[in-house]
């Protein structure tokens, strides 16, 4: 018998309003049920956002720091639990167990960060043009945030926004993805546990159709944080445009590396194995496309070729398993579509291109790590994000071509170079479109402490992470002190 979750509302556990369940089962091995979570509606949704309600009108009045005592305590139990909360993360998304401990580390790293950043939500004060006047701007809590999250980082993506929305004194009304409830479920009973009081934390678990869209429509939800695909990230921004709701979109990627002939070929090949297939590609930053120099092109794609040959699929939980499944079915019947797409397209498929169903992966969603080579710019493989384990190789003759090459899509996420020469780096840094460049690293590998976000269709200009994500989660209010007894025109009696 699987175990059975509720929702969290106002410290409370509830089943849904409609007593409906959905089942959460494992991707290496769908005949595995996890766990059994409450399908909740609109209802839900509405009981959650009047606790949240509630709860702001103390939890804004709690110092910054006590808010950061909190903090400090969650990220010590996510520290005991560690490797617990690790090894039912990749039964539950599939992931290998070395990354599944690596997002929960990020949010060890982000709920530290957060309880530092209770001593600090730096405002500023600046002289005022009158005699006898102070002026201060100083930071506020919003209210009531809705967070909705994808599933690819259970933990860590639900830390970046819960933390900081939480530390700032907002309270929060939180839907993950159907496909992690758990680790979702276990990351609010630890905020509990931690003595986060009741409403400022609720979790309404469902499908995005329902409690997704009940979360953005609420007239009382003051701010939305989403992280997921682009699609659905432009519904959203309708939806809550309904209600002038401050919205923070983190959307989709189509993440290049390039390698110039000058590179250290052995650490460019050790970067896009790792974030091509890493994670099964399904990661935001993932390289997608690698863009290689003409002059080291052959050699450098026989030998990736031949890496990739060895990667070793399976279950996540084994030591032995490089690369994990897809998250469901769905998933890997839309890599299978790009990978047919790539074949109509004319593009050389040099290895994988199949499902991988022998012996035991039969019964989970695994996909063969998959190149194609001889990609032109203008490929649907070139421009869309697949969010799978299939990488599209293409040539250029210049850096310049490659940063355009690089540039050319609807997307600006991650973005990377392999070179020795220092003046490239540079003019990359400058040129290149995208939130996060690195130079001979992969595109994957963002610190919790660094600003995490995208340009162009990748989100709407907020950011993540460090100290950036602290603006999106307040609301400036300018202050003025007029200290002179006597009424002082601003622009007209000091001029
Ligand atoms: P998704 O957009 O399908 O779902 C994300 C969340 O939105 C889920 O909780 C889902 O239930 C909910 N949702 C679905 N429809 C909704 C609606 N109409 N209204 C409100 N909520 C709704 O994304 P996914 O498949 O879970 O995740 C993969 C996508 O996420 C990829 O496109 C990936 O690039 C993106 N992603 C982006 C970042 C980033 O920081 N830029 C990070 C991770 C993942």
């Amino acid at each position: 018998m699987a175990e059975s979750y509720k929702n969290l509302i106002n410290g409370k556990l509830t089943e849904a309003k409609s007593g409906r369940t959905f089942e959460n089962r494992n991707p290496a091995n769908w005949e595995e049920v996890i766990a059994v979570f409450p399908k909740s509606g609109k209802e839900d949704v509405d009981e959650a956002v009047k606790a949240a309600r509630a709860a702001f009108e103390k939890w804004r009045l709690v110092p910054a720091p006590k808010r950061g005592d909190i903090m400090r305590k969650i990220g010590d139990i996510l520290v005991a639990r560690k490797e617990e909360i690790a090894r039912e993360m990749t039964r539950e998304m599939g992931k290998v167990l070395a990354e599944t401990r690596g997002d929960v580390q990020e949010g060890i790293d982000t709920a530290y960060y957060a309880a530092t950043e209770g001593r600090r939500l730096f405002g500023n004060t600046v002289p005022s043009e009158l005699p006898n006047k102070f002026a201060m701007a100083v930071r506020t809590p919003i209210g009531v945030a809705g967070i909705i999250t994808p599933w690819n980082f259970p933990l860590a993506i639900p830390t970046w926004k819960i933390f900081p929305a939480v530390l700032s004194g907002n309270t929060v009304v939180f839907k993950p993805a159907t496909d992690t409830p758990k680790t979702s479920a276990t990351l609010v009973e630890i905020m509990m546990e931690a003595g986060i009081p009741e409403g400022v934390v609720n979790i309404v678990h469902g499908g995005g159709s329902e409690v997704g869209t009940a979360i953005t429509l609420h007239p009382d939800i003051d701010l939305i944080s989403f992280t997921g695909s682009s699609a659905v990230g432009k519904q959203i921004s309708r939806d809550a445009s309904e209600t002038l709701k401050r919205v923070s979109l983190e959307l989709g990627g189509k993440n290049a590396q390039i390698v110039m002939d000058d590179a250290d070929l052995d650490l460019a090949l050790d970067g896009v194995l790792w974030g091509a297939f890493g994670t099964t590609g399904q990661r935001c930053t993932a390289t997608s496309r690698l863009i290689l120099h003409e002059k080291i092109y052959d050699q450098f794609l026989a030998t990736l070729i031949d890496r990739t040959k060895k990667l070793r699929l399976g279950d996540g939980l084994l030591p032995d398993s490089d690369v994990g499944p897809c998250i469901n079915e769905a998933q890997r019947s839309v890599v299978q579509s790009y990978v047919q797409i790539g074949m109509n397209e004319g593009a050389k498929l040099v290895t994988g291109g199949s499902i991988a169903a022998e012996g035991v992966l039969a019964k989970g969603w695994f996909h063969q790590p998959t190149i194609f080579a001889d990609v032109t710019p203008e490929m649907r493989i070139a421009q869309e994000e697949i969010f799978g384990p299939v990488l599209s190789v293409l040539r250029v003759k210049s850096l310049e071509e490659g940063i355009g090459v690089l540039n050319n899509t609807v997307y600006g996420l991650s973005s990377s170079v392999y070179t020795r020469d220092v003046n490239k780096a540079f003019v990359a840094i400058r040129d290149i479109k995208a939130g996060i460049t690195y130079i001979n690293v992969p595109t994957i590998g963002a610190e919790a402490h660094m600003p995490f976000g995208g340009v162009k269709q990748t989100g709407n200009g907020h950011r993540e992470g460090g100290w950036t994500v602290y603006d999106f989660f307040t609301e400036w209010k300018a202050v003025y002190i007029d200290y002179s007894g006597k009424l002082q025109r601003a622009q007209i009696d000091n001029y």
